[in-house]
């Protein structure tokens, strides 16, 4: 068993589809263990992703990720980390494959619905960047 941490980002919250989009990660026999519904701060969201500040999609990304609720949630199950990752989608959801979650919900390259942690070491910082070990709750 290990975990992952998972985003439902605005554009999925102002659809009103987190429950369609956590059916899908439940399906796939991942277990929701921690969630919560909070709306980042312009601080938060930045250093959540600076490892894209230089990238040319940074600002608007912050502005996006910082434009609704989301809903932070840690995942657990077998290969949690390439299991969500695979149940997600490509970054672009033009290059997902069919029942993916970005393939199914998400708008663009921006506003894809979902963030999924790409390797257990970022896995447990992003875990830890936002949940203390006794928000979550495996059993
Ligand atoms: P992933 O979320 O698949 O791990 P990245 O870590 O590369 O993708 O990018 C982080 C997020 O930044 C993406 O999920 C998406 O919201 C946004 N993003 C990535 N690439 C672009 C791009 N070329 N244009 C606009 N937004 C992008
Ligand atoms: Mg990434």
């Amino acid at each position: 068993m290990n975990r992952t941490f998972s985003i439902i980002k605005p554009d999925a919250t102002k659809r009103n589809i987190t429950g369609a989009i956590n059916k899908i990660i439940e399906e796939n026999n991942l277990v929701i263990i921690a969630q919560k519904r909070i709306k980042l701060s312009k601080d938060i969201a930045e250093g959540f992703y600076a490892i894209h500040k230089d990238k040319s999609f940074f600002n608007d990304l912050i502005e996006y990720m910082t434009s609704g609720p989301v809903i932070v949630q840690v995942l657990e199950g077998e290969n949690a980390v390439e299991k969500y990752r695979g149940i997600m989608g490509a970054t672009n959801p033009e290059n997902a494959e069919d029942g993916t979650i970005r393939k199914l919900f998400a708008l663009n390259i921006q506003e894809n619905s979902v963030h999924g942690s790409d390797s257990d070491t970022n896995s447990k910082i992003e875990i830890n960047y936002f949940f203390d070990e006794n928000e979550i709750i495996n059993n």
